[in-house]
C-alpha cells in the first residue's frame, strides 16, 4: 500500500505533521511558498543579532517543547528572570508583582487590591480553568475580582499569556490556562532564536526522508469522489498523494479547496494581531531591567538576550510588542513611537548604542481567537476537514489543544496521525 503525504506549508505546523508522517512510514513531500523555511517561527541574523519574528516564548510546559523534545530536536536557552520586571502604569514604572515580596513592596497597587491579589494569586494555579470556556475575560473578570486596579492588572497577564487583547470576546478558560501554564513552569527563550527549532525539525524531517521543495506555491488541491488525492502546483504541475495536509492559515487553506466548512471558518475567524519593535543594542543603558509590562496600555518590553544567546557578548536584544486586537493600527508611526516610549522609560539613552532596528506594524501572531461563544479551544477546527476524506489541516487555529506555537505542534501530529489512520483503513 503506498502512503504519499503532501503537505503544505513548512512552517511549526507543517514540519511537525511531515515529521511524524514520515516516522509512521509515510512517503512525505512538503511544499513551502517562501524560499526561507520556517514561516512565522523564523529568525533573521544581522551583524552576528538573532531576531526572532518578534518576542517569541516557548512555554515549558507546553505541547510545542514536549513534541520537539519527542523529536529529538535540542534547544538550549534561558528563563527569563522575574528579578527586574517593571510594570508601566499611566507612564510610571513600578515594580511589577510576581512574588509575595514584590507584592507587598509594589506601588502598583493599594493595600485593598494587594489583599485581593495574594488572595488569587493563591488560589488561580488551582481552579479548574476549563469551567470557565464559555466565559469572556471581561465577565470572568468583572465576576471574579472587585478591585478595579487588580482587574487592568489581571488583564495586562491575560494579553501577555495570550498575546490577545481583546477581553470581550476572548474565552477566559484559554486565558487562565496560559496563566495557569506560565506560573508552572514559565517560558524558555532559546538560544540562537526560534530558527533553531525550525533548523532542528527540518533536519528531522529530512533524516527521516521527507522531501522539502521551498519556493512551491501549492495552488490547488485535488478532490476526485469526494477524496483529496494530490495538488497542483504555481509552475502548472501536479503531484499525487493519498493524503493532504494544509499548514497554512484558514484564509489559505480555504483558498485551496472548495469546503464550505473551511470558507466559513475563514471568514469568520478573528486574527490577533500585534505591532512588534525589534531592537539590538551595543549594551543595555539599565542592564538591572530586564522586562517592562504595560498595565493600563497594552505594551511589552522584554530583553531576551538576557536570557537567550541572541548577539555577541554584551550586546542586547530587546523585543517590543502592542498588543493589537484583532485590527491593523490606524497610524502605525503612532504606536511605532508609543514602543519608543517605553524604550526611552525603561532604557533611556538607548538612540546613544543602537546597532539596528526594526519595525513591523501589523503581524498575526494566532490565525484564529479562541471566543468565549466557541466555548475557547473545544470549538475548535479540524484538523481532519468535514466532508472531504484524506484532508486535513494543522496550524495555530486548528484542534481543541494548544494556544499559539503549542497548537501548530499539537495539531500538526494530530493531522499526521489521522493521515496515517486515514490510509491505513
Ligand atoms: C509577533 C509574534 C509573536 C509570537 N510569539 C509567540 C510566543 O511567544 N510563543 C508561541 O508559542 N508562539 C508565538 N507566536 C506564534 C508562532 O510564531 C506561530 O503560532 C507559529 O510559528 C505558527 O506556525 P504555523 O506553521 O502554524 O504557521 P506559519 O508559521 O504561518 O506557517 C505557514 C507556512 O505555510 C506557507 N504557505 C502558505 N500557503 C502556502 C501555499 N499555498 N503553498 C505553500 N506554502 C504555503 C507559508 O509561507 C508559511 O511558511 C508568535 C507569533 C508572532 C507573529
Amino acid at each position: 500500500m503506498s502512503k504519499n503525504v503532501i503537505v503544505v506549508g513548512g512552517g511549526l505546523a507543517g514540519l511537525t505533521a511531515a515529521n511524524f508522517a514520515a516516522k509512521a512510514g509515510a512517503e512525505v513531500t512538503l511544499f513551502e511558498k517562501s524560499h526561507l523555511i520556517g514561516g512565522r517561527a523564523t529568525t533573521t541574523e544581522k551583524h552576528g543579532i538573532q531576531f526572532n519574528l518578534g518576542p517569541h516564548a516557548l512555554y515549558r510546559s507546553g505541547q510545542a517543547y514536549k513534541i520537539l523534545r519527542e523529536l529529538g530536536v535540542e534547544i538550549t536557552g534561558g528563563i527569563p528572570k522575574v528579578g527586574g520586571t517593571v510594570a508601566v502604569n499611566e507612564g510610571r514604572k513600578h515594580t511589577l508583582p510576581g512574588t509575595p515580596l514584590s507584592l507587598l513592596t509594589t506601588s502598583l497597587f493599594g493595600v485593598v487590591a494587594k489583599l485581593e491579589a495574594a488572595r488569587l494569586l493563591k488560589s488561580l494555579p488551582k481552579i479548574d480553568a476549563a469551567k470557565f470556556n464559555h466565559l469572556t475575560v471581561r465577565e470572568w473578570l468583572d465576576a471574579e475580582i472587585r478591585s478595579a486596579e487588580l482587574r487592568q492588572f489581571m488583564q495586562a497577564f491575560f494579553r501577555l499569556g495570550t498575546y490577545a487583547n481583546d477581553p470581550e470576546r476572548q474565552s477566559a478558560g484559554l486565558a487562565l490556562a496560559q496563566f495557569q501554564m506560565a506560573l508552572k513552569s514559565s517560558v524558555l527563550y532559546p538560544d540562537g532564536g526560534w530558527q533553531v527549532l525550525v533548523n532542528g525539525l527540518r533536519a528531522k524531517a529530512e533524516l527521516a526522508g521527507v522531501n522539502i521543495v521551498a519556493e512551491s506555491r501549492v495552488v490547488k488541491v485535488q478532490v476526485q469522489a469526494g477524496k483529496a488525492n494530490g495538488v497542483q502546483l504555481a509552475d502548472g504541475s501536479e503531484r499525487f498523494a493519498d493524503a493532504v495536509i494544509i499548514a497554512a492559515s484558514p484564509t489559505e487553506a480555504a483558498e485551496l479547496v472548495e469546503s464550505k466548512s473551511l470558507g466559513e471558518l475563514a471568514a469568520k475567524a478573528i486574527p490577533v494581531k500585534a505591532a512588534c519593535l525589534d531592537i539590538a543594542l551595543e549594551r543595555l543603558p539599565q542592564p538591572q531591567t530586564t522586562f517592562a509590562l504595560g498595565i493600563d496600555r497594552p505594551l511589552y518590553l522584554s530583553v531576551h538576550s538576557a536570557a537567550a544567546k541572541l548577539a555577541p557578548e554584551g550586546k542586547a536584544v530587546i523585543h517590543l510588542l502592542k498588543y493589537l486586537g484583532s485590527e491593523a493600527p490606524d497610524d502605525s508611526k503612532a504606536v511605532e513611537h508609543e514602543l519608543e516610549e517605553l524604550l526611552d522609560l525603561v532604557q533611556p539613552g538607548w538612540q546613544r548604542v543602537l546597532i539596528e532596528r526594526r519595525f513591523m506594524p501589523s503581524l498575526t501572531v494566532v490565525n484564529a481567537l479562541a471566543t468565549a461563544e466557541q466555548e475557547g479551544l473545544l470549538g475548535r477546527f479540524g484538523p481532519a476537514v468535514p466532508g472531504i476524506e484524506g484532508l486535513f489541516v494543522a496550524g495555530d487555529w486548528v484542534g481543541a489543544e494548544g494556544w499559539l506555537a503549542d497548537a501548530s505542534a499539537a495539531s500538526g501530529k494530530r493531522a499526521a496521525e489521522l493521515a496515517i489512520q486515514y490510509r491505513a483503513r
